[in-house]
This record gives C-alpha cells, sequence and structure tokens, in this order.
C-alpha cells in the first residue's frame, strides 16, 4: 500500500464523505442524476482532471481523465449515483461514487511518477437502466484496459458472480364483456396472466440452482363487472450464465403461449429494458483487491445469500474487470432496504469508503509498478469463453 496515496485519500476524506452525504440526499432515479453527475464532475475538475460531461451521448454520464497520459495500462474508475424509487440511495451508489472519486483523487498527486491513463466514468442508471451498455456502444470502453468499481454491501466480497438477467413483459388481449350477465362472450385477459404464472410455478421445480423467475402482475383489469380485455406482467429472468438466461426466456415464453391457448387471449410477449450479461471477474485483479482490503481490516468472507445482477457484468465482457463488495455496516442488511439506505450514510459506511478508495488506488499502482500483472490481467481475459 502507497502511504503517499493513502494518506492524500486521509486528507480529502471529509471533501469524500460530504460528496456521498449529498447525493444520498438528493436520490435521483437513473438517467436523472444531472445534480450527482455535475457534484462529481465538479469535484474531479477541482482535482485537475479533464471533463467531458454527457459523455456517450448520455447526458447524466462523464468521463473524466487525468492530463497526464503516457503509454501503458489504462486504468477506468467506475462510478455509480443512481438511486431506487421510493427508497432512495438503498443499494449505496452514493458510496460507489465517492469510492472512485477518492481514488482518482487521491492517485491524482502522483499520476505523473507513473504510465498509463486514469479515467473515471460517470455511468448512470445501473438499476434496471443499463447505463453502461450505452456507454459500451458509444465506444467508451474502447480505449480502457481495465475497468474497476467497488460496491457497498453487507459483506465483503472479492470474486462474486452476478446473474445474467433479461426483464420481459407479457401481456395478453382478450374481449370484454359483462362479468355476470355475459361472461361466456368474454375472454379473460387476466386469467391467461394468472396461468401464465401457473405454470411458470410448475416449471420451477425444474430450473437450475440459482436461476430465478420473479414477477409481478401490472395490469390486471379494470372492474370485477368486466371481463379484463387487457392484462400483462412483468418478469426478471436470471441465470449463472447468458444461455441458460435465454432458455428460461424461451420456457416463459411457453408458458405464456399455453396459457393463450387456453384461454383464448392474444399474446404480446415481449423483451424490455436492458439484458445483462453475467460478470466475469477478473480474478488476477480480484486477488490484489483482496490483498489490499485485507490489509485495511476487511476480511474477504464467505458468500452468502444468493446474486443479482449489474450492468457491470457487460463491462466484463468488454475488458478485464472487478466489481468487489465492501461490508458498510454489521450484521445482516439486505440491499434495496430501507435499512440498507440508512447504513449506507453511517460511520461505518464513512470508513468502508475511505478504506475502497486506497485500495482501489491500490490496485491501480499495482498494475501501473508490476508489468507481470497487466499481463496476467490480459492472459486470464483472452482465455475467457465468448460466449
Ligand atoms: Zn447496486
Amino acid at each position: 500500500m502507497n502511504t503517499e496515496v493513502s494518506k492524500r485519500i486521509d486528507e480529502l476524506s471529509s471533501e469524500l464523505w460530504n460528496l456521498a452525504l449529498r447525493i444520498h440526499a438528493h436520490p435521483e432515479l437513473g438517467f436523472e442524476e444531472h445534480q450527482a453527475a455535475a457534484w462529481l464532475a465538479e469535484a474531479l475538475e477541482k482535482g485537475g482532471f479533464r471533463v467531458e460531461r454527457g459523455a456517450g451521448g448520455v447526458p447524466t454520464a462523464f468521463r473524466a481523465i487525468h492530463p497526464n497520459v503516457k503509454p501503458g495500462p489504462r486504468i477506468a474508475l467506475l462510478a455509480e449515483y443512481d438511486a431506487l424509487p421510493e427508497l432512495g440511495h438503498a443499494c449505496g451508489h452514493n458510496l460507489i461514487a465517492a469510492i472512485a472519486v477518492g481514488a482518482a483523487l487521491g492517485l491524482a498527486s502522483c499520476k505523473g511518477d507513473h504510465p498509463g491513463t486514469l479515467l473515471v466514468l460517470g455511468t448512470p442508471a445501473e438499476e434496471g437502466g443499463g447505463g453502461k451498455l450505452k456507454l459500451i456502444e458509444a465506444g467508451l470502453f474502447r480505449d480502457v484496459d481495465v475497468a474497476m468499481m467497488v460496491h457497498p454491501a453487507d459483506q465483503t466480497l472479492v470474486d462474486r458472480g452476478s446473474l445474467a438477467i433479461t426483464e420481459v413483459e407479457i401481456g395478453f388481449h382478450g374481449v370484454s364483456a359483462h362479468a355476470s350477465s355475459e361472461p361466456d362472450k368474454g375472454v379473460n385477459a387476466l386469467d391467461a396472466v394468472i396461468q401464465t404464472f401457473i405454470g411458470l410455478n410448475a416449471l420451477r421445480q425444474h430450473i437450475r440452482d440459482g436461476a430465478r423467475v420473479h414477477g409481478i402482475i401490472t395490469h390486471g383489469g379494470l372492474k370485477p363487472n368486466i371481463v379484463p380485455e387487457y392484462a400483462a406482467a412483468r418478469f426478471y429472468v436470471r441465470a449463472a450464465d447468458n444461455e441458460y438466461r435465454d432458455e428460461l426466456v424461451d420456457k416463459l415464453r411457453r408458458c405464456a403461449e399455453g396459457a393463450a391457448l387456453a384461454t383464448g387471449a392474444k399474446l404480446d410477449f415481449r423483451l424490455v429494458g436492458h439484458a445483462y450479461k453475467a460478470i466475469r471477474p477478473s480474478k488476477a485483479l480480484g486477488g490484489r483487491f483482496a490483498h489490499h482490503i485485507e490489509a485495511l481490516g476487511y476480511p474477504v468472507e464467505e458468500p452468502q445469500g444468493g446474486l443479482g445482477s449489474t450492468d457491470m457484468g457487460d463491462v466484463s465482457w468488454e475488458v478485464p474487470a472487478i466489481h468487489p463488495y465492501i461490508r458498510i455496516a454489521e450484521g445482516t442488511v439486505p440491499g434495496h432496504s430501507r435499512a440498507f439506505g440508512e447504513a449506507a450514510r453511517a460511520e461505518p459506511a464513512r470508513l468502508a469508503m475511505l478504506a475502497s478508495a486506497k485500495a482501489l488506488a491500490a490496485v491501480c499502482l499495482d498494475l501501473w509498478t508490476d508489468s507481470s500483472l497487466f499481463d496476467r490481467v490480459r492472459e486470464e481475459f483472452a482465455g475467457l469463453s465468448r460466449r
């Protein structure tokens, strides 16, 4: 661990914590994070970075580059800063942003002594909007060799996977009729939705461990005395790999087709939103992060519980990437809960933010000072399957 960089991050601690708290106090949904993006861009500019706002044509994205650019590993630190509806920063993305900025500003003072490029990418709308997918499409990862970020959690985990996910909307079109006097003239779209859930529930026994299909009914009719002419549901289909995820989408489609056949309603089956790929964390980089975070008093734990999904998954198919988790609270505090939102602005989160920024900066220095690490990272990536 480089003491100069760690000292610099400690000097910045109140600035970083203010940033994290300000974002927490002004939660903004995906693609609406104008304030958070502006605050982060300002902090980086003040620290000597050149900032392009609206990077990749996404208004709340940004790309900050340290002006000292040399040949060598081009590292992107990723900042997320979107919040959840109703729950605010119950995923702690305010901390992800402060960690990325903290590591970048910590490294800024000594970047001149090192090769390579240091970037911070502001990546909006992780919670379903797929901000990183837009930045990939816009080519922002073409001049990047390695992408890294740290996510808060109630465990410290490195190399944890994520599930591939696809969002599906299933609409059924039936025929309305009086539900009591002339039900025989109606085609009940809600029944088709219910039959889809029943078919899916029967399927569940036969899907692989760890795969998830979960949904809600978004339209269920208008009044009990009208046979519902339109009903709809939304599902998230998740699996450990992209191929099995696609297979499950097909199985769900067949459940819906069966329901359409049984009820006579017309099916409209659509993939909506963004599909995220399963993450492939770089073990070579993860090993270095684990080493540094443990030295700072955060032992890497045995993973408990299931997996979520993230658009960092897609980034990990473009470049070697890590998405470790840092413990910000004692005991168990589930993500996307109000309790986690509270934890994301409490003292242990401040300490975790500083430790994560230091560990992330230390991995950057490892990459810039030990060319054999960069070789291992690239070899590992080249050996991964392309499917
Ligand atoms: Zn999150």
